[in-house]
């Protein structure tokens, strides 16, 4: 076998970051087992990849221990959106801490290196601004999105616990707002929400005034950055934002769907969700100076594909 082939583990391999970086280790010749339990990823999305000869599916959950062969590992099974994550937020905290638990004991047994997806939540309402590694967050441990923010950086305590009581090989990530095709239509999620809104004519939802910012990465370029951290060498652990570091307020994001689906959707104004960040926004410094990488799709070229994406699932031409 080429050494240059790797067997690579994607927990939460078929949701909507996970299935594209399954299709993307795939296109590069890598032999890619998906372990999910389907909670939130849908078949549908690695439908293309069931028949290729390198992709394998395992329904699992990340909760049961690992026992399998892989040279990397990347973490990614977690609920992800806020109103997912809320639905059942004890397992919700299981899945961060008994998923990091698994992936780090089978990466310190086998010696595989094991990248962990962690996010912009470990942030909680930032006090800080843009955010950057350095910055400890602003996290209320008791509120209704602690079971994520909370899970997630309990999470980087074990990957960083485990580094430095055993050696285990691990790369930390932390992805801000990220959006793209195979986002789910339902999961509530801004982006997601505002496209099948305006694209089915419904108001357009926003919370607050929406005077509250976001960053919003598209999907290839944050794969292309998962990749290159994986590849860091083995003393470069992270913590490293990836995101997209161009700010946008919510009002604004329902303005550009609304321009550039042409619908005649209008706005409508409700509550803001308890303890939902006001500002957000990457410093991407370290990803820039330690990868070379920087997002290179822009928001209207991105939400111009997910537009495009959400009018087949809707139109009922793909499946979803
Ligand atoms: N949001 C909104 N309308 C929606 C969904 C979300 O105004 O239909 C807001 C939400 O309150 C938050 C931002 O959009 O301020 C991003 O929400 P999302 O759930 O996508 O992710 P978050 O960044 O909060 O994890």
């Amino acid at each position: 076998m080429n050494v240059n082939v790797k067997r690579v583990l994607i927990t939460g391999g078929v949701g909507f970051l996970g299935s594209h970086l399954c299709e993307r280790l795939l296109s590069q010749g890598h032999e890619v087992i998906a372990l999910d339990n389907l909670s939130t990823g849908i078949r549908a999305n690695v439908d293309d990849l069931l028949g290729h000869p390198s992709f394998r599916l395992i329904e699992q959950d990340v909760c049961t221990p690992l026992l399998i062969h892989v040279d990397e590992i990347y973490n990614f099974a977690c609920p992800a959106s806020p109103m997912r994550y809320q639905l059942e937020p004890t397992g919700t905290l299981k899945t961060s801490v008994l998923g990091a638990i698994n992936v780090l004991d089978l990466a310190s047994s086998t010696g595989a290196k094991v990248l962990q997806a962690s996010t912009s939540e470990v942030y909680g309402d930032p006090q800080v601004h843009p955010q950057s590694e350095a910055y400890c967050g602003n996290v209320n441990p008791v509120g209704p999105r602690a079971c994520y923010d909370e899970g997630k950086r309990c999470a980087e305590t074990l990957f960083f616990d485990y580094h430095r009581q055993y050696g285990t090989r691990i790369k930390v990530v932390r992805i801000f707002n990220t959006y793209g095709p195979r986002m789910l239509r339902d999961d509530g999620r801004v982006v997601s929400n505002f496209v099948v809104q305006a694209l089915r004519g419904h108001d357009i939802t926003v919370y607050g005034e929406g005077a509250q910012t976001r960053s919003f990465c598209y999907v290839g370029d944050l794969i292309d950055a998962l990749i290159l951290a994986m590849k860091l060498p083995d003393d470069m652990t992270g913590p490293i934002n990836i995101g997209n570091p161009s700010e946008i307020s919510i009002k604004s994001l329902a303005d550009r769907v609304i321009e550039l689906t042409g619908s005649r959707s209008r706005l409508i104004y409700s509550d803001l969700p308890v303890d939902d960040p006001v500002r957000r926004c990457p410093d991407i410094t370290l990803a820039r100076t330690s990868m070379g990488w920087e997002p290179k799709v822009d928001l209207d070229s991105g939400l111009s594909r997910t537009i495009d994406y959400f009018e087949k699932i809707l139109s009922g031409v793909a499946a979803a």
